[in-house]
């Protein structure tokens, strides 16, 4: 890995340069330890479109939160089939199956930066622990907290976060979709812009902004993966901050 100063001159530079150019540069600089993650909606296709012709075998990491929409694990593996994409499922640690059982419906409502932990978070942090690259599509103009990113983030335990797209915004993804005649996910056209798991998204009106059918009126707009959340790596570490108080599970797990 570069030093924090390299990194962070490059990621200067990158500020001129094309999502397609940094991914190179990524995959170049730490393949085979690179790998992506993608939500699989319309949103997503544009950078998915990109690996598929730069380098269809970079792993992707799908999280398979157990809530999604039939629709999107669908799409999930009509485009994985079609672009030829190594997708790999991601699945909540085993030591958690009884726990999330128990809260199976009302966990997402009850507390869901607590499920958000247990099902996106920890699966992700887990998977990347071999990887010395992450490449994400997260855009400035998403959220607040993106607004602040860099096009490359050293993180504290010497991953390193690659964010190609931070510099594109809505009209350029639309834009890429069109010239590449790029599938739309099933439910965008009822509504659906940003699309996460079941429970926590909901349609949207055509002048809203994307996100706000994301866990809409129970004041969180991110799941964990793009903030602070993300450096918690144990339980212990989070117990604090969430008003449910968890018992591990001693069982059998990763
Ligand atoms: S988006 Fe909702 S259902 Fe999915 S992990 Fe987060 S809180 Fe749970």
């Amino acid at each position: 890995m570069p030093p924090l100063q390299e990194i962070n001159a490059l990621s200067e530079e990158f500020e001129m340069k094309t999502p397609q150019e940094i991914i190179r540069w990524a995959v170049d600089a730490f393949s085979p330890l690179v790998a992506m993650s993608s939500s699989f909606q319309t949103q997503s296709m544009p950078l998915l479109h990109m690996i598929s012709r730069i380098k269809s075998d970079l792993p992707i990491f799908f999280i398979d939160t157990g809530y999604h929409f039939w629709e999107t694990l669908e799409f999930r593996e009509q485009i994985a089939m079609q672009w030829n994409l190594n997708v790999i499922d991601l699945y909540r640690d085993t030591r958690w199956i009884a726990f999330v059982r128990q809260r199976l419906r009302t966990l997402p409502l009850e507390d869901p930066t607590l499920c958000c932990f247990l099902h996106k978070v920890k699966p992700v942090q887990e998977a990347l622990k071999s990887m010395k690259a992450w490449i994400t599509g997260i855009r400035r103009d998403q959220t607040a907290a993106r607004a602040k990113a860099k096009l490359l983030e050293l993180q504290p335990d010497g991953l390193l976060k690659v964010n190609p797209l931070l510099n594109w915004t809505r009209t350029d993804v639309k834009r890429y979709a069109e010239e590449h005649h790029l599938p739309v996910h099933p439910l965008f056209e009822k509504g659906y812009r940003s699309i996460g798991c079941a429970p926590c998204t909901i349609a949207i009106g055509a002048d809203e902004d994307d996100r706000a059918g994301r866990w809409a009126g129970r004041g969180k707009v991110e799941c964990g993966l793009h903030t602070d959340m993300f450096k918690k790596k144990d339980i212990g570490e989070v117990k604090q901050e969430f008003r449910i108080e968890v018992q591990e599970e001693k069982s059998a797990g990763v």
